[in-house]
C-alpha cells in the first residue's frame, strides 16, 4: 500500500481526475489533500500559474488551494482523499475554525500550515492545540527569511514562511500532545550541520555532522517529516549515504509524500536498500497510525469509481457525536 501524505488538488495544470489518474499511473491507493489558505498580503502572484483559477479574488490576489476543491475531490473520489485544511492562524478564531471543518467536513489533518507568520504565534500555537486535541497532525511549510550571501552577509527573503527551526523548536515544545509534520526548504537544509553558511535554497554538499534537524528529531517525538517536494528529495539525494541511515533511524517518523506529480521519490526510496520493514512504515504505516482510513477507505480501489457513496466518519467521542459527513448523495 501506497500513501501521498502531502499532496493538492486543482494544482500545477492538473484537476482532480488528472490527479487520480497519476495516483493510478504510480500505484498511490490514497492521498492527504491539504489546502493553502494565503491571505491576500502573502500572495506576489508567485504561484498563480499553478493555482485553480477559479479563486482569483477582485483585488487580483489568488485565494490559493480552498477547502472546497478539497470537498469537491473528495466527492467525486471518496475513496482516494483524505482532507486536510488549515486556516490562516491569524483570522479571528482559527481553532474554532479547524473544529467546524473536522466536525462538519471530516478533516483529519491541519494543514498545509504555509503562512508568513512566524511558526511560534501565540495564535498559531492555540491552533496546534486544537488539531492535537482532535488527535489531527499539523504538516507544516518553512522556508527561512534569511539566508547568508556569499559573503555570510544575512539577505532577506521576502516569499519566507513560517520562520526558522528555532521557531518550530519552541512550538514543539510548547504543543507536546500536537503531531508535527516538517517540509519544505527550510525545514531540510537543517539536516546538515553547516544548515548557517548554505546560501542555496536547496543544498546539494555532503550532509555534515550536527544538524539542527536532527537535534529536533531526538528531542521531540512530536516531530515528523514527510518526505515530499524537491526539497525532500535534495535532502536525500545530496548524500545519500547519510539519507540511508537518516531513513533507518527515524523510519517511525517518516512518510511518503509529493506535493507534486511523478515517481522519483518512490524511485529513490526503493534504490537506497532499504529494509523492507522501514519502506512499508515510510510508505504508509505511519501515515495510517497518524490518519486512519475512513471505513469506505479500508479496500482502495484503483481504477476508481467517481461518486461511490462515502461511509460516515467515526465519531471523536462518544460524548460529541459527529454527524455523518459526507452522507449527501
Ligand atoms: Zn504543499
Amino acid at each position: 500500500m501506497l500513501i501521498d501524505t502531502h499532496q493538492h488538488v486543482f494544482w500545477h495544470g492538473r484537476d482532480d481526475k488528472g490527479l487520480v489518474e497519476d495516483l493510478n499511473e504510480h500505484g498511490i491507493d490514497v492521498a492527504w489533500l491539504l489546502s493553502w489558505d494565503m491571505a491576500p498580503d502573502e500572495d506576489n502572484g508567485t504561484y498563480h500559474f499553478a493555482l485553480n483559477p477559479i479563486h482569483r479574488r477582485a483585488d487580483g490576489t489568488h485565494a490559493g488551494i480552498p477547502l472546497s476543491d478539497l470537498l469537491l475531490a473528495r466527492e467525486h473520489y471518496p475513496d482516494r482523499f483524505m482532507v486536510g485544511y488549515c486556516p490562516h492562524p491569524l483570522l479571528p478564531n482559527a481553532p474554532a475554525l479547524f473544529e467546524a471543518a473536522h466536525d462538519m467536513h471530516g478533516v483529519r489533518v491541519c494543514g498545509e500550515w504555509k503562512f508568513r507568520v512566524l511558526f511560534d504565534d501565540p495564535r498559531c500555537l492555540e491552533l496546534y492545540r486544537a488539531a492535537g486535541a482532535l488527535g489531527c497532525p499539523v504538516v507544516l511549510h518553512i522556508d527561512v527569511p534569511f539566508r547568508p550571501d556569499e559573503a555570510g552577509q544575512p539577505v532577506y527573503r521576502e516569499d519566507w514562511y513560517g520562520g526558522t527551526v528555532a521557531n518550530l523548536e519552541r512550538a514543539l515544545a510548547a504543543c507536546p500532545q500536537t503531531v508535527f509534520i516538517g517540509h519544505a526548504s527550510g525545514f531540510w537544509r537543517e539536516i546538515c550541520g553547516e544548515a548557517d553558511s548554505h546560501t542555496a535554497t536547496r543544498p546539494n554538499s555532503q550532509v555534515k555532522p550536527g544538524g539542527r534537524l536532527i537535534t529536533l528529531f531526538e528531542r521531540f517525538p512530536n516531530l515528523y517529516a514527510d518526505l515530499s517536494a524537491g526539497s525532500g528529495l535534495n535532502a536525500l539525494q545530496r548524500d545519500v549515504d547519510f539519507a540511508r541511515s537518516f531513513l533507518i533511524r527515524f523510519s517511525d517518523r517518516l512518510l511518503f509524500g509529493r506535493d507534486y506529480y511523478g515517481g522519483e521519490l518512490q524511485q529513490l526510496l526503493n534504490e537506497l536498500d532499504l529494509p523492507d520493514a522501514v519502506l512499508k512504515k515510510i510508505f504508509h504505516e505511519n501515515a495510517l497510525r497518524l490518519v486512519p482510513l475512513s471505513p469506505s477507505m479500508h479496500k482502495p480501489s484503483a481504477p476508481n469509481v467517481p461518486n461511490a457513496p462515502n461511509a460516515p466518519m467515526k465519531p471523536r467521542d462518544s460524548k460529541t457525536p459527529l454527524v455523518p459527513v459526507i452522507a449527501m448523495k
